[in-house]
Order: C-alpha cells, then sequence, then structure tokens
C-alpha cells in the first residue's frame, strides 16, 4: 500500500509519526512549503502566537515540558513541529517545495494519480491534510491592483518591509488581526484598524512558566499529563454554553463588556468597538493588549466600510480618503472554498469543488466523502473547535485512518468508498446538532457558515464524542471491494 499525504503541518505530521508508528514506511507527505509546520510556519506576522494554552495544544505522544508560556508564540511552536518531525522521523517522509496540482482517482488502476510541481505519483490511498487556514483570502475590493505601497496578508508576512514612520491600514479584526495591531503599533506613525464586525474580546489568561514549573512537567510523574488533562476538561466544558445552550453565554458577554469599558477610554470608540451580535458566534478572541492600543492617538478604529483603494489611499464609504503606505490584510483563508478542492477529481470525473457546489461540503465523519475512494481527510468539513485543541480531533482522525487501513490491508481490500446513505444521515445528524448552536443562532456572519447558510465547518459539541465515533474504523459504513 502506497500512501500520500497532502500537507505537512500539524495534521500531516500527525499521519506520518502515526504510519512510522504502525510500522507503515511507504508514504510520502508533500508540501508546498521549504519546511513542515503548515500554517504555524505561514504565520510569522508580528504577535503571532496560539490562543489554546501550549500544554494542551501539542500532541499526546510528543509532550512538551519546555514551553516557555501558556500560551507560546510562533517561533517556539514552529519549533517544536521541526523537533517533531526530526525526533519521530517523519522528515524522512517529507517533499517540500512540491505542490499538488491535481490528484485523480484512476478507477481502472484502483489508484490516485496525484500531479505535482515535482512530478506524477501513485497511490492507494490519499490523506488530504492541507487544512482550513492554509490559502489566504483577499477581499475583492475595486483598485486594490493599483496600490503602490507595500501589502501583507497576515499569513505572508514579509519580513523585509520597514514599519516605522510608516502609515498602516489593518484590513480585519479577527484573531490574527487583534495579534497584529498592538504588536505594530508602537512602531508605525498611524495605525488605522477597518473594521467591519467587532469581534468579542475576553482576557488572555498569559504567564510565562517558571522554572520549577517546567522541571515538574520535565520529572514530576503524571505532572504535566494531569495539568493537561485539566485543561481539557476545562475547555471541553466550554462545548455545553456554544453548542448546546448558548443562553449560558450571555453572563460572559457582561464580563466582555466590562472589559471593553476599562479598557478604552474614548466613549465613542468603545461604541464602535461594541460587538452587536451573540458572544460566541464568530471565535472569541482572547487579548490583554488590543483593546488598550486604540488608546493611543495615532490607531484609530475605522467601521465605515472600505469602498476603494486608490494608488496611496483608502476610500472609506463616507466618502474620506485615508492616506496610506502599507496595506495588511488579516482578512482569514479560503475555508470552505479552499483551491484543493478544483485539484481534487472524484471516481465520477467531477472535482470535490463541484460535489460541494451540487450538494454542499457533505462529509462523513470529517473524513471520507462518497465519491472519493480511498482518501481521508484530515481538519475537513465538521470537525472546527471553537472551545478547544485542534491537535485532539486531529489524532482521533488519524487513528481512524489507520483502522481503515488496517482493515484493507487485513481483509486485501483495494477500495473503500463512504456510502452516501451513511455520508447524509451522518451529514443531517450534524446539522441537525448544530441548528441550536451559537454559531448558527448568534446573528453573525462567518467562515462557519457556507454561502448556503450551512454550518460545514464546525463539530457541534464535545471533541470527546469526535473521538468516541472516530475510535474504530466502522467498515459497514462504506462500500468495499477487493
Ligand atoms: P478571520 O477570523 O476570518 O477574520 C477575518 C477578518 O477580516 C474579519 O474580521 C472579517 O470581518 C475581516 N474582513 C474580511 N473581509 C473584509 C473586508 N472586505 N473589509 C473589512 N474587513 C474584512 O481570519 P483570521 O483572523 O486570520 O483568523 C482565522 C482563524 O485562524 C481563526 O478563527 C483561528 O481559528 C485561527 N487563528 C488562530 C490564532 C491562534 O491564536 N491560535 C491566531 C490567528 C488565527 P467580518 O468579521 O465582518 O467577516
Amino acid at each position: 500500500m502506497h500512501i500520500i499525504v497532502i500537507g505537512g503541518g500539524l495534521a500531516g505530521l500527525a499521519a506520518a509519526v502515526r504510519l512510522r508508528r504502525r510500522g507503515i514506511r511507504d508514504f510520502l507527505v508533500l508540501d508546498r512549503g521549504d519546511r513542515v509546520g503548515g500554517t504555524w510556519r505561514d504565520n510569522t506576522y508580528p504577535g503571532a502566537a496560539c490562543d489554546v494554552p501550549s500544554h494542551l495544544y501539542s500532541y499526546s505522544f510528543a509532550l512538551n515540558p519546555g514551553w516557555s508560556r501558556s500560551f507560546s508564540p510562533q517561533p517556539e511552536i514552529q519549533a517544536y513541529i521541526e523537533k517533531v518531525a526530526r525526533r519521530y522521523g517523519a522528515a524522512e517522509h517529507q517533499v517540500t517545495e512540491c505542490e499538488v496540482l491535481g490528484a485523480r482517482w484512476r478507477e481502472e488502476a484502483g489508484l490516485w494519480e496525484v500531479e505535482t510541481s515535482r512530478g506524477t505519483y501513485e497511490a492507494t490511498v490519499l490523506v488530504g491534510a492541507f487544512g482550513a487556514l492554509c490559502e489566504p483570502a483577499l477581499p475583492d475590493i475595486p483598485g486594490l491592483a493599483s496600490f503602490a505601497g507595500e501589502v501583507h496578508h497576515s499569513a505572508r508576512w514579509d519580513h523585509g518591509t520597514e514599519l516605522a514612520g510608516k502609515r498602516v491600514a489593518v484590513v480585519g479584526t479577527g484573531a490574527s488581526a487583534i495579534q497584529i495591531v498592538p504588536a505594530i503599533a508602537p512602531h508605525v506613525a498611524e495605525l488605522r484598524v477597518h473594521q467591519r464586525t467587532a469581534p468579542w474580546v475576553m482576557p488572555r489568561l498569559d504567564r510565562g512558566y517558571s522554572r520549577a514549573e517546567r522541571f515538574a512537567c520535565r520529572w514530576v510523574p503524571f505532572y504535566q499529563r494531569t495539568w493537561r488533562a485539566g485543561l481539557y476538561w476545562a475547555h471541553e466544558a466550554q462545548a455545553i454554553a456554544l453548542a448546546k445552550v448558548p443562553a449560558l453565554l450571555k453572563p460572559v458577554e457582561l464580563l466582555a463588556r466590562a472589559k471593553l469599558r476599562r479598557e478604552v477610554r474614548d466613549p465613542a470608540v468603545r461604541r464602535g468597538l461594541r460587538p452587536d451580535y451573540a458572544l460566541g458566534c464568530k471565535r472569541i478572541l482572547l487579548s490583554n493588549t488590543y483593546y488598550p492600543a486604540f488608546n493611543h492617538d495615532h490607531v484609530r478604529l475605522v467601521t465605515d466600510a472600505i469602498t476603494e483603494i486608490r494608488e496611496k489611499s483608502v476610500v472609506t464609504a463616507d466618502g474620506t480618503e485615508h492616506p496610506t503606505d502599507v496595506l495588511v490584510f488579516a482578512t482569514g483563508f479560503h475555508v470552505t472554498d479552499s483551491p484543493m478542492y478544483e485539484r481534487i477529481t472524484g471516481a465520477d470525473g467531477r472535482s470535490l469543488a463541484e460535489v460541494f457546489a451540487t450538494v454542499g461540503r457533505r462529509c462523513y465523519k470529517g473524513t471520507a466523502i462518497a465519491g472519493f475512494p480511498n482518501m481521508f481527510l484530515l481538519v475537513g468539513p465538521n470537525t472546527g473547535l471553537g472551545h478547544n485543541s485542534m491537535i485532539f480531533m486531529i489524532e482521533s482522525q488519524v487513528r481512524y485512518l489507520l483502522g481503515a487501513l488496517d482493515a484493507m490491508r487485513e481483509r486485501g481490500l483495494r477500495r473503500v468508498e463512504v456510502r452516501e446513505d451513511a455520508q447524509e444521515r451522518f451529514y443531517q445528524g450534524l446539522q441537525s446538532a448544530l441548528a441550536r448552536s451559537v454559531w448558527n443562532t448568534g446573528g453573525c456572519a462567518s467562515w462557519y457558515l457556507d454561502r448556503h447558510g450551512a454550518n460545514t465547518t464546525m463539530w457541534p459539541g464535545f471533541s470527546y464524542a469526535f473521538r468516541r465515533i472516530t475510535r474504530t474504523f466502522d467498515i459497514d459504513a462504506y462500500h468495499i471491494a477487493r
């Protein structure tokens, strides 16, 4: 069995490590970047850090007693990922600077043909670990191409650009923007934050770990595992409010409003920063420095929509022309419309993009898709979490993948493809569970919802429930062929 994994981020790396541990060596991990790391390799913007505690946001098979703080910065996370890749031998399977241009299921041969920038590969099993947060999205603003200054996307930061003394416009106020704004504010002449929707911001309980704590993590039996378990269950409890009883979030809104009142001096700015939808509907952001940044005279909040970009300025709906030297787009990613969907072609000759365009992002357990035999996605549709570590979901999916590979090997199967009826039942169950979630009912537009309004992004509830349904490969849900 030959396996191709597309993507060497946290998901692809988890698959690689587990495959090796299972004694499987006949696989490659293709990645367009020059190193492992995926979104953590790409997001090097000033202030980049994780907003899930590091002791939770790490692999169960590679705990890291050395985390420097509760929410580690990007370079530390990237170093961790690279270390794991080396230590567990995954690096041997990595093909870097190898962009996947197309993957096509060849029914007669019973294999995937994967065309890349470095040649064509064949695989009996294709693992799509290309993630959700990998393809930067730029808004379609008239005149953007005519802008003469520097343009950054948060996920493609050009560290060669000097920001000192510049007039900088940050577009977007999501998880990336709220880290960038306070990080660059002290260095620029003028900073405008172009906000379309105000985010909910909660305190970030971040602190450095003492040497004693790091020592205990390394040497005291069960100390780190117990700590991690405590973090896991504390986060897991939040699923009740987000996915099942959003009314529980109302008191939390009061706390967030109090934080806004306390941290922003100007009442007009405070009004602009106040969200008008339910907390949790979009990702809840954690920051102690975002709101205070607006107390600086040179930092301004702009809530009028951007209507046009000119050679040296940004024009907003109120007719104001804002002189601008640098544009920073912290405008997120192509999540529900990943370009990879156009490149993967299934058994009936249609691409994933075409299939999704007709039936929506229907998927079985976030992993298998009817019409795409021997293909397993990691971080596929409806595996997103608003409350816990994605690594937990990834490891659950990898376990399911290994179960599928075991079943194929033990039973001599040439082809497994999820049954459409099983996929449909699963999808309908998800949608009815999500109907009461805050993501669906909270009164906001977000990338959790696709253009038909269906929530094909989030997992509706406890991550352990996902672990339970992915614990064993349920072959009855699949068409199989020898
Ligand atoms: P995002 O959450 O999708 O936010 C994009 C922002 O851009 C939103 O505020 C959006 O406004 C705004 N926007 C888009 N088009 C615009 C336009 N034409 N004019 C003005 N504003 C516009 O993207 P992100 O901040 O990069 O975060 C994406 C995800 O990455 C997060 O949800 C999180 O899962 C992950 N992330 C995690 C961390 C971490 O600490 N672990 C850090 C960064 C990112 P609307 O709200 O109105 O759409």
